[in-house]
C-alpha cells in the first residue's frame, strides 16, 4: 500500500488552499491524478512520497514555496533535472519545489553568454546555443539538470578545454531561506558566488544561471572500443596521452557491455569491452592527424570517432539511459592510475554485473587545473581523474548483485585514491563523505551556510551543516 505522507500539524486544508491560490504553477497533492508521475525522479530506486509538490512557473512561485515550507516547518526538497543518484530532488512528507517548468534560456551572441532558468536540462542549453555556434562545458548526457550538475561542479566533454561547468559560471539568481531574492557574482555577494560553485543546493534555490560560451559547434568525437584483453595497455596508453595532450582534446575511459543494437556490429553485441569516448575541439582539418597516435595504439574494434555536432555528442547516450532505471553510484578521485590500480580495474571491469552497468574515468586536468583549490568550493583541483562506478539495471532484480559489485570495486580501488569523491556521483553517504569531498573548503562553506541558511532549511542535499 502507498504510504500516506505525514503532514505537519500546522498545515490545514485552508492554508494549502490559500497557498495554491497564490501560485502561477501547479500544486500537486497525494490523490491527484498526476501525483505519482510528479513524485518520480530519474533513479527508479527512489520511491518517496512528499505531502506537496509545487511545479513552479516562475521566481514568485519559488519565493512562495520557500516561505511556505519555512513557515510550516516542512522538509523542503528542490528539484532541477531530477537526475540525482540518491534522489535529493524529492523527499518524504515535505514539500518539493519542482523547477522543471522553468526551462527558459536566452543567448547573448555578442557577449557570448547564455542565461538559463533553474529547471533546464543540458539539452535545453545545447538547443539554445548551438545555432550560434557556441557551447559551454556541461556533462555527458543531455537529460541531466543544469541545476544539480552545475552546483556540484560539472564534469564533461569540455573540462580539459574550458574547465568545469562552474569555471564558466558568471552569475546566479538565488532565492534564499528567508525568501529574499539576491544575485551573486564576482562583485555582488561574492561569498555566496564562491559557495554555489561546488557547494550544491545548500545555499538557496538558484532560479537562473549565467554561463560564458565558447565557439564550439562541430567537434571531432565519439567512442572507440577495444577488446577487454587490451584494457590494461589501453589504460596505460590513455593515462599517458590524456595527462600530456593539448587541452583541445578530451577522452574518458569506460568499461562497457556493448548494447545489442545498431549501430554496434553484431559480433560485439553483449560483449564486455573497454572504450574511450573522445571530444576534440581544435581545427577539424587537423583532426585525423591528431587521432593518428590514438589509432596507432591498436586499431579499435569499433571506431565511431569523427566530425559530430556538439549537441549530438552530448546526447549520444541518452537513449541508452532513459529515466526510471535503477542506479547505484560510487565515486572517487585519483591523482594517477598506478600498476596495482590498473590491475584492479581490469579485474572488476571484467565483472560488469548488468548490460547498463559501467565504470568511467573522467579527466579533470587541463583547463580544470587552472582554477585553484580555494578559488571555488570544488576542492579537488590537483587530481587528474574523477572515477564513477555505477550499477544500473531496468528493474530491481539485480540490485543486490550490482550494489555488491560497485561497493567491492570501489573498496578495492579506494586505497589508491586521493580521498573524497565527486558528490554529484555518490549516493547519500553522510557527513564524513561530504567533509572529505570539500576538504579545507568545508569550514568556509559552513560559515557561509550559517550566514545564508542558519536553520538549514536547504538540507535535502549533500548537506553542509551551518557553523555554530
Ligand atoms: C545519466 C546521468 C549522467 C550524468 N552525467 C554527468 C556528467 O556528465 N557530469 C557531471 O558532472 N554529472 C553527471 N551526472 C550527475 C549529476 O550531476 C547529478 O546527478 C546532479 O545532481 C543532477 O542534477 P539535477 O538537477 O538533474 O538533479 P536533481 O535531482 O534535480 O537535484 C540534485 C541536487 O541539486 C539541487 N538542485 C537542483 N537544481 C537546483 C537549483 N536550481 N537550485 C538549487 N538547488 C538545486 C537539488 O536540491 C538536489 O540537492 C549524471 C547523472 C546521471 C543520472
Amino acid at each position: 500500500m502507498t504510504p500516506k505522507p505525514q503532514i505537519a500539524s500546522t498545515l490545514t486544508a485552508a492554508a494549502i488552499q490559500d497557498f495554491a491560490s497564490r501560485l502561477r504553477g501547479e500544486l500537486i497533492q497525494p490523490g491527484d491524478a498526476t501525483y505519482d508521475s510528479a513524485r518520480k525522479v530519474y533513479n527508479g530506486m527512489i520511491d518517496k512520497h512528499p505531502a506537496l509538490i509545487v511545479r513552479c512557473a516562475d521566481v514568485a512561485d519559488v519565493i512562495a514555496g520557500v516561505n511556505f515550507a519555512r513557515e510550516h516547518d516542512l522538509t523542503l526538497a528542490v528539484r532541477g533535472g531530477g537526475h540525482n543518484g540518491p534522489g535529493l530532488g524529492v523527499c518524504d512528507d515535505g514539500l518539493v519545489l519542482d523547477l522543471s517548468l522553468m526551462k527558459g534560456t536566452r543567448v547573448d551572441p555578442a557577449a557570448r553568454t547564455v542565461r538559463v532558468e533553474g529547471g533546464a536540462t543540458w539539452g535545453c542549453v545545447d538547443h539554445a546555443t548551438h545555432p550560434f555556434g557556441l557551447a559551454t562545458p556541461s556533462g555527458f548526457i543531455s537529460s541531466t539538470g543544469v541545476g544539480g550538475l552545475t552546483l556540484g561542479g560539472g564534469i564533461g566533454y569540455l573540462a580539459r578545454t574550458h574547465g568545469l561547468t562552474i569555471d564558466n559560471l558568471l552569475e546566479v539568481d538565488v532565492v534564499l531561506a528567508d525568501g529574499r531574492f539576491v544575485t551573486a557574482n564576482a562583485k555582488e555577494n561574492p561569498d555566496l558566488f564562491w559557495a554555489v560553485r561546488g557547494g550544491g543546493g545548500n545555499f538557496g534555490v538558484v532560479t537562473s544561471f549565467l554561463f560564458k560560451l565558447h565557439p564550439i559547434s562541430t567537434v571531432y568525437g565519439g567512442p572507440m572500443i577495444w577488446p577487454l584483453e587490451q584494457a590494461s595497455d589501453l589504460l596505460r596508453f590513455w593515462q599517458d596521452f590524456i595527462t600530456t595532450a593539448p587541452e583541445d582534446i578530451n577522452g574518458w575511459f569506460a568499461f562497457i557491455t556493448v548494447p545489442p543494437a545498431p549501430p554496434f556490429p553484431q559480433q560485439f553485441h553483449m560483449k564486455k569491452m573497454c572504450a574511450v569516448v573522445w571530444c576534440y575541439t581544435g581545427p577539424l582539418d587537423q583532426a585525423e592527424e591528431r587521432f593518428k597516435p590514438i589509432r596507432a595504439f591498436g586499431p579499435p574494434a569499433v571506431d565511431f570517432a569523427g566530425p559530430i555536432p556538439f549537441p549530438a555528442l552530448q546526447s549520444m547516450f541518452d537513449a541508452l539511459y532513459p529515466a526510471g532505471l535503477q542506479w547505484y553510484w560510487k565515486a572517487d578521485f585519483f591523482r594517477d592510475l598506478n600498476d596495482q590500480a590498473i590491475d584492479l580495474h581490469v579485474k572488476y571491469g571484467a565483472q560488469l554485473p548488468t548490460m547498463h552497468s559501467t565504470m568511467h574515468i573522467y579527466p579533470i586536468n587541463g583547463a580544470a587545473h587552472k582554477v585553484g583549490t580555494g578559488d571555488t568550493a570544488f576542492n579537488f583541483r590537483d587530481v587528474n581523474f574523477a572515477q564513477v562506478i555505477v550499477g544500473v539495471h531496468p528493474d530491481a532484480s539485480q540490485n543486490e548483485r550490482m550494489i555488491a559489485w560497485a561497493k567491492d570495486y570501489w573498496l578495492a580501488l579506494h586505497a589508491h585514491s586521493a580521498g573524497g569523491a565527486y558528490l554529484n556521483m555518490v549516493m547519500d553517504e553522510g557527513d564524513d563523505m561530504v567533509k572529505a569531498a570539500y576538504g579545507k573548503n568545508y569550514a568556509r562553506l559552513a560559515r557561509i551556510k550559517a550566514t545564508y541558511d542558519p536553520k538549514n532549511l536547504f538540507h535535502v542535499n549533500q548537506n553542509i551543516k551551518p557553523a555554530v
